[in-house]
């Protein structure tokens, strides 16, 4: 890929792009209603007449990230210890039932020549959740497009997620969560760096346990 131009200030914006066809919501709303119907919800009273086109604009949100650039600045000081951010709000929608999967993400990179807007690192993670998901998928695009993007020595992710399809339906295992991890680079080479990514980023059991 060709490296965008850096501007005056040396930082380098990257317009992002994902890939998603057009929202068209009178079509949805159609769909919702006809999908509520058939499950034998009536739509006569006046609190849900407007449920369907309610829901298609929900769907619509939930399935659409903000664009954001991707500002890079140069490594100046030769910072080389991780940088982290914890506890980075995940709201994503599960591919398989379409109900609601969230949580929290730990995104963090060893930087190379270039670091991130620490913000950054949040609306990477909103860009791939905001879609029908699976929190495997979603866990490794974000480590895979930092990799790509920014090309740090590694980076690590840790997503913490309760998904309300295995909490409302099936097994009903209210409070359960799921955690997934990606490593690229040299957390996911060398020993040392995993262990530290893992100790400052690792799932929060590890610390309510380690707290007793
Ligand atoms: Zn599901």
């Amino acid at each position: 890929m060709d490296e965008p131009a850096t501007d005056g200030a040396g930082r380098r914006p990257l317009r992002v792009v994902h890939e998603r066809g057009a929202v068209d919501l009178t079509a949805a709303e159609a769909a919702a209603r006809a999908f509520l119907l058939a499950l034998g919800v009536s739509l006569d009273s006046e609190s849900l007449r407007a449920t369907p086109a309610r829901m298609a604009r929900a769907y619509g949100e939930m399935f659409s990230p903000r664009p954001f650039e991707l500002t890079t600045f140069p490594n100046d000081e030769g910072y080389d210890e991780l940088v982290l951010a914890r506890s980075i709000p995940v709201q994503s929608v599960c591919e398989h039932h379409l109900l609601p999967f969230t949580g929290v993400a730990h995104v963090g990179y060893l930087p190379g020549g270039r670091i991130l807007g620490l913000s950054k690192l949040a609306r990477v993670v909103e860009m791939f959740a905001r879609r029908p998901q699976v929190q495997e998928r979603l866990t490794q695009q974000v480590a895979g497009w930092l990799q790509d993007q920014l090309a740090p020595r590694g980076v690590g992710v840790v997503i913490e997620a309760e998904h309300l399809c295995m909490t409302l339906r099936g097994v009903r295992a209210v409070g359960a969560s799921t955690v997934t991890s990606a490593l690229q680079g040299v957390l996911r080479t060398d020993p040392g760096s995993r262990a530290e990514f893992f100790a400052l980023a690792g799932p929060r059991f590890r610390q309510e346990t380690s707290a007793r």
